[in-house]
């Protein structure tokens, strides 16, 4: 039998595997997963917060279903993607891996939201009326087609500038959207995330994040998540309070240049 790599580093691993990955990917992933939770644990400590009050997302968008499949081999069992045809192929592919679970993180299109519905567990980025309306029929579907079994749980993404570009419903919209989701058969009102401008002060933005949550809780306590924090700034979001931090490029490394 010839030596296969990923059985020296990981026997469930090479137990679940069917795809092929880079030599020395495994080691790298492992490496990678184990300085990130060293950095998030380090980040509790100086926040004062236990470590695990921060629950870590993978974001594996634009990397292979082979990393993902290593990555569950380490332990992981959520992964977040972002775009909704990526991620769809992906589902396809990794349904022997029998206990992941799928995170949509990006901007949805409403009439993508019925593909999303059958396998996500999560959504973090709704942000209208229109696009919650779509993800409750789309689920309501898939429940009675026997394609899932739970609601799906949804995470509002809120705005932190004005800019209507990047996405998020305004502090002012916030409430409404919530009282909508939260009134929707087949969705689960969890939390609010947020992606802070880019030239901004992150602690000032997660820190207005912080009072947008402290309000949406005094009228939805069950909405405890609060997603914040990615690879550059997962410190100061543990800082304000963020229970999921969002990590692509500190895991997986540099994302290939597309023009998506
Ligand atoms: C890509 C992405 C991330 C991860 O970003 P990194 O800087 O690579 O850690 C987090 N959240 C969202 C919504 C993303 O699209």
């Amino acid at each position: 039998m010839t030596e296969n790599p990923a059985a020296a580093t990981g026997s469930a691993v090479a137990q679940e595997s069917k795809l092929t990955s880079a030599p020395g990917r495994v080691a790298q992933l492992s490496a990678a997963l184990e300085g990130l939770t060293e950095r998030i644990a380090a980040a509790c400590r100086a926040a004062g917060r236990a470590s695990d009050s921060v629950r870590l997302l993978p974001v594996t968008k634009f990397h292979p279903a082979s990393d993902i499949e290593i990555l569950y081999g380490l332990g992981l069992r959520e992964f977040g993607e972002s775009r909704e045809q990526e991620a769809s192929d992906k589902v396809a592919q990794l349904r022997h891996l029998s206990q992941i679970r799928w995170e949509f993180i990006g901007r949805l299109q409403r009439n993508k939201a019925k593909h999303v519905a059958r396998w996500a567990d999560t959504v973090y980025s709704v942000d209208s009326d229109r696009l919650a309306s779509a993800l409750d029929s789309g689920v309501h579907t898939a429940l009675e087609a026997g394609e899932r079994t739970t609601p799906l749980r949804v995470l509002l993404q809120v705005s932190l500038d004005a800019d209507p570009a990047r996405g998020g419903v305004s502090d002012n919209a916030m409430l409404t959207l919530a009282n909508q989701v939260a009134q929707s058969a087949s969705l689960q009102l969890a939390g609010l995330m947020a992606i802070p401008p880019l030239d901004a002060d992150p602690d000032a933005a997660f820190e207005r994040l912080a009072h947008m949550h402290d309000s949406l809780l005094a009228e939805h306590p069950q909405a405890r998540e609060l997603s914040a924090g990615m690879s550059s700034d997962l410190e100061a979001a543990i800082r304000h309070g963020s229970t999921c931090v969002r990590v692509g490029t500190a895991l997986m490394g540099a994302r290939p240049i597309t023009s998506a």
